[in-house]
Parts: C-alpha cells; sequence; structure tokens
C-alpha cells in the first residue's frame, strides 16, 4: 500500500477514504476490473460511492501510474493494478489475453535528444504503447 500512497502524494491527490478504497480493492483482488465491478464489490462498504465516482476515482488513479488502463477482448475499459507505481517504467500488452506485463527498462534517451535537437523544443514527459503477443499467445 505504501508505493500507491506515495504515488498519490507525488500526484497531488489526497488520500482519500474512497481512493484508498479502490486502491485496497486492486491490491486485494489482483484482477482487471472494469468500473462496474469496481462499483458493485464496494458499493456496499462504501454506499455514498456512485458509479460516476468510480469512474473519476479510476481515471485519477490511471494518472497518477497506480491503475493500468486497457480494453479488454469485447472492447470494454478494464483496469489493471500497476506493481511499480513509484519507478518510471513502461507496460506491455498482450493484444490476445489482453494480460499487462511491466517492462522495467527504458531507453528513450536518444529519441529525446533527437526531438529536442530537431524540434530546439524540451521534452518533460513521454508515453509508450507497447503491444504483442505474450510468452502463451505468441
Ligand atoms: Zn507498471
Ligand atoms: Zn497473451
Ligand atoms: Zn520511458
Amino acid at each position: 500500500m505504501e508505493p500507491y500512497l506515495r504515488a498519490l502524494k507525488n500526484n497531488r491527490l489526497k488520500i482519500t477514504p474512497r481512493r484508498k478504497a479502490v486502491i485496497n480493492l486492486f491490491v486485494n483482488y489482483r484482477m482487471r476490473m472494469g468500473p462496474y465491478d469496481v462499483y458493485g464489490k464496494l458499493k456496499k462498504k462504501l454506499p455514498i460511492l456512485g458509479l460516476p465516482t468510480v469512474y473519476r476515482i479510476l481515471d485519477e488513479l490511471t494518472k497518477a501510474g497506480i491503475l493500468i488502463q486497457s480494453l479488454s477482448e469485447d472492447r470494454q475499459l478494464r483496469y489493471a493494478l500497476c506493481t511499480l507505481p513509484d519507478a518510471h517504467h513502461h507496460h506491455f500488452t498482450c493484444r490476445k489475453c489482453s494480460k499487462i506485463e511491466e517492462v522495467e527498462f527504458c531507453n528513450f534517451k536518444g529519441v529525446t535528444r533527437f526531438i529536442e535537437k530537431k524540434l530546439n523544443a524540451k521534452v518533460e514527459a513521454h508515453q509508450l504503447q507497447i503491444e504483442g503477443l505474450c510468452s502463451e499467445c505468441k
């Protein structure tokens, strides 16, 4: 739980009972869930939590690097817990089974230098979308 609370703070998000409850749910279930799953599992514990709030919290936690957003095979939004929320890294998503794996490697420096030189700009952040077939699907 600690790294997730740190990630909240680093992204200027207050540690609220609702945000904590959503993170806790993912920590305990260790599976991909959609907004309805989260809502269904939490509404007994937190009756004040509405579906729009769940959508908003899932979005906030994704921007904070705590959750990873993906689409399921039937094009539904799904979220999974990132296990390295406070370190820069990337994710590999399997196109077939939608499994998400941590990629603890980044070699973006050359690209950054190229962009900064070519555009005379300053690169501040980047995101990579890495897709393919996992070891079981390839
Ligand atoms: Zn991750
Ligand atoms: Zn796969
Ligand atoms: Zn990177």
